[in-house]
């Protein structure tokens, strides 16, 4: 009895030990370990594993959000000058373009990603990002997401990008995502705006590209805990929102932060944004557990106007 009363406080100290080093593996410094040991080696994507049932894993990797791109810049399209000179900064300090999906494998912990990753996202589909934006990410050997909505694509009009320039965007290795069918405010709509905007703009998207898109963009940012369990109900292994952090979470693959860029912009400032210098301390939050999509209701939700008419994202 002597003896078992000695062990316990031992036995208690050790488990404490291994209970200590596990949750250190995944929620303290891992942000660095994987990046340092990154090889750019990468599995595909799953959405299979519960996010709440996975470890907490969290990494530093900026994802930028772009709108226009053209010669003339305003807000957050950016002129063709300012967008080259950012691009000549990610080039010139050894960044490497990576897409939302290898984002997410890795921080489903089925991939490692390159030094300095960092994801480009263009939203909207403007037509200029295909004059303007792709040829200086090709000179700089970038690859960028486009978030594009299947119902502009459809205008068939010069100011949104064409099925065409879309497909030649998949072919010039670019990567394409879904920004929805008409780019209404999410959270307003009911189970059938919800289908509408999140599932049939996929299946749209993939029938005219021939390719599957895996990722979409919240118009406006604007989500909510039923909007991005119909988006990962929907097959996509990631979403992307608005927030000014490069730290991505685990348990928040449907909400990665996102960083507005504008024109107004100065190459400092960029800079402190892509290195996390002039952004907020990540918050310590708890994991999350997935959100439960409530029982759909009937009939169309409203619909709000485009992005360049309110200048949001
Ligand atoms: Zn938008």
């Amino acid at each position: 009895m002597r003896t078992l009363r000695l062990l316990l406080p031992v036995a208690f100290g050790l488990a404490v030990v291994l209970l200590t080093n596990v949750s250190l593996t995944y929620a303290g410094a891992p942000a660095e370990n994987l990046l340092q040991t990154a090889n750019g080696a990468f599995a595909p994507s799953t959405s299979s594993v519960p996010l709440s049932q996975t470890p907490l894993i969290t990494l530093e990797v900026p994802i930028l959000m772009y709108h226009d791109v053209s010669r003339m810049g305003g807000g957050i399209n950016l002129s063709t000058r300012v967008f080259s000179a950012q691009m000549d900064y990610l080039q010139k300090n050894g960044y490497t373009s990576v897409s939302l999906d290898q984002i997410a494998a890795a921080l489903r912990g089925q991939a490692t990603l390159p030094p300095k990753p960092i994801a480009l996202t263009f939203d909207d589909g403007w037509g200029h990002v295909y004059t303007d934006a792709m040829p200086v990410l090709q000179s700089h050997g970038f690859q960028a997401t486009f978030f594009v909505l299947a119902g502009y694509s459809n205008w068939h009009s010069p100011t949104y990008l064409s099925w065409e320039q879309i497909k030649s965007l998949c072919a010039a290795g670019m990567w394409i995502g879904v920004h929805s069918f008409t780019h209404p405010s999410l959270v307003r709509l009911n189970a059938i705006g919800l289908r509408r905007e999140i599932v049939d703009a996929k299946t749209e998207i993939e029938k005219n590209t021939g390719r599957p898109v895996t990722v979409f963009a919240y118009p406006y940012g604007a989500l909510s805990p039923r909007v991005m369990q119909a988006v990962q109900d929907a097959g996509y292994v990631a979403a992307v929102a608005i927030g000014p952090r490069i730290q991505q979470r685990s348990d928040q693959i449907y909400r990665l932060n996102r960083i507005t860029m504008s024109n107004g912009m100065t190459t400092a400032r960029f800079e402190a944004c892509v290195t996390g210098k002039a952004l907020p301390p990540p918050v310590a939050l708890p994991p999350q557990p997935a959100p439960r999509l409530p029982r759909p209701r009937t009939g169309p939700g409203p619909q709000s106007p485009t992005c360049r008419q309110f200048g949001c994202e």
